[in-house]
């Protein structure tokens, strides 16, 4: 380890920070001896690779409960994803899923033997029976519909108040991407749906999503929701739009390209 390293250290699902001031950033494995001392901080270490877009970085694990020390503090990853910048917060996301794969992966699923981690194949490794474990990615598509100058939007519960987003959902077995975004927007809002368009990807770390964008234009069929998924959809047109996601989301990119696209 190089003390100058950046360090990923989470108390459960949510991530250390250091905080000087009003400033939260992420802390280096130096800043960690400091707290933890070499011996705590090796037995807390996640051995895995982390790649991050400023080099390589090191991924901890404590206990959820465990006490934040003095000049630090704990956030959930969305919310340090409007702390941190969309550099750090990608690398937060990978470290996050990779380090729940390691606690959740310390026995084989297959024969319940303890696992290792076999660094040439990036997986938990089985003694026993020889079987690899590798960290799930659960790919789900995220589309924006489009009639005319009006996008369709919608907000489930889970939302802030006031904000609507594009529709999504997760692929099922067996279901291309396509077959996924015909059958998502039927479901949900009881519209079809043609001239479907790749948009772009983006990794979703909640827990291990990679979502799938697409832009689409109606076909036919009224709004009819399904209040299992969403509390209300409609038609927005750029000019009146609701409130949004956040800025770094692939369903902001993809509103914000059709608000360019129709009032541009
Ligand atoms: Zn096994």
């Amino acid at each position: 380890m190089n003390d100058r390293e950046r360090a990923f250290a989470f108390f459960g699902t949510s991530v250390l920070l250091r905080a000087t001031g009003e400033a939260l950033r992420l802390p280096t494995v130096a800043e960690l001896a400091e707290v933890f001392g070499d011996a705590g901080l090796e037995q807390s270490r996640v051995p895995v690779a982390i790649r991050a877009a400023h080099g390589p970085s090191v991924a901890f694990s404590f206990d959820e409960d465990h006490p934040v020390p003095d000049g630090f503090r704990v956030d959930g990853l969305r919310v340090a994803w409007h702390t941190l910048g969309e550099a750090d917060f990608r690398a937060a996301g990978t470290a996050r899923q990779k380090v729940e794969w390691y606690r959740t992966h310390r026995f084989c699923s297959r024969c319940g033997a303890a696992t290792a981690v076999d660094a040439a194949h990036e997986s938990m490794t089985c003694p026993a029976c020889g079987q690899h474990h590798f960290p799930r990615v659960a790919p789900a598509v995220i589309v924006l519909v489009q009639r005319g100058p009006e996008a369709l939007l919608g907000r489930s519960p889970r939302f802030l108040p006031g904000v609507y987003s594009t529709l999504a959902g997760f692929v099922e077995p067996g279901e291309s991407l396509e077959e996924c975004v015909h059958r998502e927007v039927e479901e949900e809002v009881g519209v079809r749906i043609a001239n479907l368009r790749y948009f772009g990807s983006q990794p979703h770390p909640f827990p291990n999503s990679l979502m799938v964008g697409f832009v689409a234009d109606w076909l036919d069929g009224e709004i009819r929701i399904d209040p299992r998924e969403i509390e209300d959809a409609r038609w927005f047109t750029p000019e009146a739009l609701p409130e949004l996601p956040h800025p770094m989301s692939i369903a902001r990119a993809l509103i914000e390209d059709f608000r360019a696209r129709v009032a541009g």
